[in-house]
């Protein structure tokens, strides 16, 4: 009981802290340096004015000088921390799970901080996604056995499943609905172009994607020039491919499964080629050549990376399932208030996945149990 209390606490303190970045990251700002502020006065706060939670309310939500009203995020996202921080200390007791619980509270905040900035400015920035998906990834190093988390093997697989998810649902989404359309993409050395190739010939098994991407890269650094594939004919053979191939085989699924991971971790060896060759560049001249963003774009990529190393394949699947229900009915509810402001994906992959990470067990029986498993 001891270490709940303790990790609610830090929770808590986390909370004050993630309500810097939330606030700081987006603008290019140090969340290191200086002090908290008012951000209407500029005034430095005392310390007696940073207690998560309690300083907000004692100051009826507003600044101590100037009286501006400060907003309710700040506590709300302290309680949420803490609240979160203390349900996974229940889940996972340290008493008899060890270390297990860490690396679930370090991706607990950092999703937290995620569904935030995606709500405030429909993106997720790398800085953040990629450390997660190496935070999600190692951290299966101390998860207990008998706990029911992936190994790191099983984490791997899910990020590159959950990448493919979205990144096909990106690319198809580009073709189709000739939505998502990137007009100044980034593509040499490696670029969507791979993740086209990657898809169809991971149809035949992951490996074959990957090896096709491969190629495709080498084609580009040894030529120098982009070599652009047409997409039409390329997804049209993937659709030949999946169909095929589900009608042939005896596991239907894995003519789907292989072309995802395939398309999803060459998706995500991407990502992390642009974050390394961007780091210690100038914000605002990276920011020239990305995309606009958009209501699903690259970073969901990353972000359902995360989320399936976080929960494995099977119940990644759950939180994809709900991140879509959830998206479906918060769109209803938009429409049916009449708001004309677009709610980012991001934040519903967090819910399905926070849902998923609590409850997966039980939803996976219930779904099985409905499919008359
Ligand atoms: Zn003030």
């Amino acid at each position: 009981m001891l270490t709940v209390l303790t990790l609610a606490l830090l929770g808590a303190l986390i909370g004050s802290f993630a309500n810097v970045v939330i606030y700081r990251l987006p603008r290019g700002e140090s969340v290191v340096f200086p002090g908290s502020h008012c951000p209407h006065c500029g005034r430095a706060l005392g310390a007696l004015e940073l207690v998560p939670v309690a300083s907000w309310a004692a100051l009826g939500g507003r600044c101590r000088v100037c009286k501006a009203g400060i907003s309710a995020r700040y506590p709300l996202v302290e309680t949420l921390m803490a609240l979160g921080f203390a349900a996974l200390a229940l889940r996972y007791p340290v008493e008899v799970y060890g270390l297990t619980v860490f690396p679930l509270l370090a991706l607990f905040a950092l999703l937290v901080i995620l569904f935030a900035i995606d709500l405030d400015t429909h993106l997720l920035p790398d800085a953040l996604t990629l450390p997660a998906l190496g935070v999600a990834l190692l951290g299966t190093l101390l998860y207990a056995p008998g706990s029911g988390l992936p190994t790191m093997t099983d984490a791997l697989y899910g990020a590159c499943l959950g990448a493919g998810v979205l990144a096909l649902l990106n690319r198809l989404g580009a073709l189709v609905l000739r939505r998502f359309r990137d007009t100044r993409e980034r593509l040499w050395p490696i670029g969507m172009d791979q993740v086209n190739v990657a898809a169809p010939l991971g149809t035949l098994g992951w490996p074959f994607g990957f090896v096709g991407a491969a190629l495709s890269l080498a084609l580009n650094a040894l030529t120098r020039r982009t070599l652009r594939l047409p997409e039409l004919p390329l997804y049209a053979l993937w659709l030949i491919a999946v169909t095929g191939l589900t009608l042939l085989r005896p596991n239907p699924l894995s003519a789907v499964s292989g072309s995802l991971v395939a398309a999803g971790g060459t998706a995500l060896v991407g990502a992390l080629y642009w974050w390394l060759h961007d780091l210690g560049r100038p914000t605002d001249e990276i920011a020239e050549e990305e995309d606009e963003p958009v209501a699903m774009g690259f970073g969901d990529v990353k972000l359902a990376g995360v989320l399936g190393a976080l929960l494995g394949a099977q119940n990644l699947l759950v939180a994809l399932s709900l991140a879509f229900v959830f998206g479906a009915v918060g769109g209803l509810i938009g429409k049916a208030l009449g708001g004309g402001h677009v709610v980012p994906f991001g934040p519903y992959l967090v819910s399905g996945a926070l849902a998923a990470l609590f409850y997966g067990g039980p939803l996976v029986g219930w779904y099985l149990g409905l499919l008359g498993f």
